[in-house]
């Protein structure tokens, strides 16, 4: 029996929520980025798969939690491959996390401020969309991009709180990645949930401070 997560709804009327590896698995990026890419890569390079995975690891270090880490464009250009056009080869592995749908609806139904607040760009949102049928439960879809700053990043919450309308007492957010976590904390962000599992073809993570889901029927 998995327990149930106490939060205090009446008090709660903003809910943020992550997209990869929070509302949809994980392991389509995770897929994507160090089994999938690596395999295209070596082919264009004429390079082992060993060899691939070294150089792209090496790329992906040096820009993660950077805004560019998140944008499809910059990759794009940066590897000089259509990487859209790669991210729909390996789509059916697009995901949406079991209860989510159900959590959305009990959120809708109690008339909850709906917020998707990710990093990733919108192209790749709309792609996602494709293949998850999530978009009609958001009042906002908020991509960093829009922003100019991840939302790892020191300032990331400021620029929000100057476009969109939220209490910080009053909201909830949930995220897989604990720098997000961490920077949203300082912002003083009055409930934060993490995620036992975000992709569910690995072992489960070690959330440290924060409460991870383990199942999103914990929630309602
Ligand atoms: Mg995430």
């Amino acid at each position: 029996m998995l327990n149930k997560i106490s939060l205090d709804w009446t008090n709660i009327d903003t809910v943020f929520l992550d997209m990869d590896g929070t509302l949809l698995d994980l392991h389509y990026d995770n897929h994507f980025w160090l089994e999938y890419m690596p395999m295209k890569y070596a082919k264009k390079h004429q390079l082992s798969l060993s060899e691939a995975k070294e150089q792209l690891i090496s790329h992906y270090g040096a820009m993660k939690g950077t805004l560019n880490w998140y944008c499809i464009d910059h990759w794009s250009e940066q590897l000089a491959m259509d990487m859209l056009m790669l991210k729909q080869d390996v789509s059916e592995r697009i995901k949406i996390r079991e209860h989510v749908e159900d959590f959305l609806a009990f959120l809708q139904q109690q008339k909850k401020h709906i917020i998707l607040l990710t990093n990733a760009p919108s192209k790749t949102i709309q792609m996602k969309f494709q293949h998850v049928a999530i978009e009609q439960y958001f009042d906002q879809i908020i991509s960093s991009h829009q922003l100019g700053l991840a939302k790892e990043q020191h300032g990331f919450w400021n620029k929000l709180h100057q476009q969109i309308d939220f209490k910080v007492q009053n909201s909830l957010f949930i995220d897989d990645n604990l720098s997000v976590l961490r920077a949203a904390r300082q912002y003083n962000i009055a409930y934060l949930l993490a995620i036992h599992q975000p992709d569910s073809q690995q072992m489960a993570v070690d959330t440290e401070e924060f409460t991870a889901i383990k199942s999103f029927k914990q929630l309602f």
